[in-house]
């Protein structure tokens, strides 16, 4: 089954969305087969975020990725990746439709967008490598 990193970014841990997000993807079927508390340094900021590096709002995307820990989670079943990409919705909240995680728990992007869900099998990989050791990733 395809696996797929999540994090509840730091508005969504300020905000105690926490237990609604993650009822979410429990409801959907989706299996969450690693779960941490991660309060993300500037280093490990860069490196998730390291192809977004020339754009206008990077230094604005590092404070607010580092501002509060954030819950880290490997979420797994059949196409996860996209599964969950359609259930956060559009990056913009205000573009997001109802029904999606931005779209019923934020409003305007300079304020956070309450997840980040990896866009691709490769970055999938990528991203569980850099918050989760082997050991921490479980099949059951
Ligand atoms: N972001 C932003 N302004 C933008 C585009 C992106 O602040 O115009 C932030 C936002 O937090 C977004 C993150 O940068 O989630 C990563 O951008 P990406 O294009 O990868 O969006 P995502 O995959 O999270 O939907
Ligand atoms: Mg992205």
């Amino acid at each position: 089954m395809e696996e797929t990193l999540v994090l509840i970014k730091p508005d969504g841990v300020l905000n105690k969305k926490v237990g609604k997000i993650i009822n979410r993807f429990e409801d959907k079927g989706l299996k969450i087969k690693g779960m941490k508390m991660v309060w993300i340094d500037e280093e490990m900021a860069r490196k998730h975020y390291n192809h977004l590096q020339e754009k206008v709002f990077f230094d604005r995307l590092l404070k607010y990725i580092t501002e509060a820990p954030v819950i880290a989670m490997v979420i797994c079943g059949k196409e996860a990746i996209e599964v969950v990409r359609t259930m956060a919705g559009e990056t913009n909240p205000l573009d997001a439709l109802p029904g999606t995680i931005r779209g019923d728990f934020a409003l305007d992007i300079e304020d956070g967008n309450m997840i980040h869900t990896s866009d691709s099998k490769e970055n999938a990989e990528r991203e569980k490598e850099l918050f989760f050791l082997k050991d921490e990733i479980f099949n059951y």
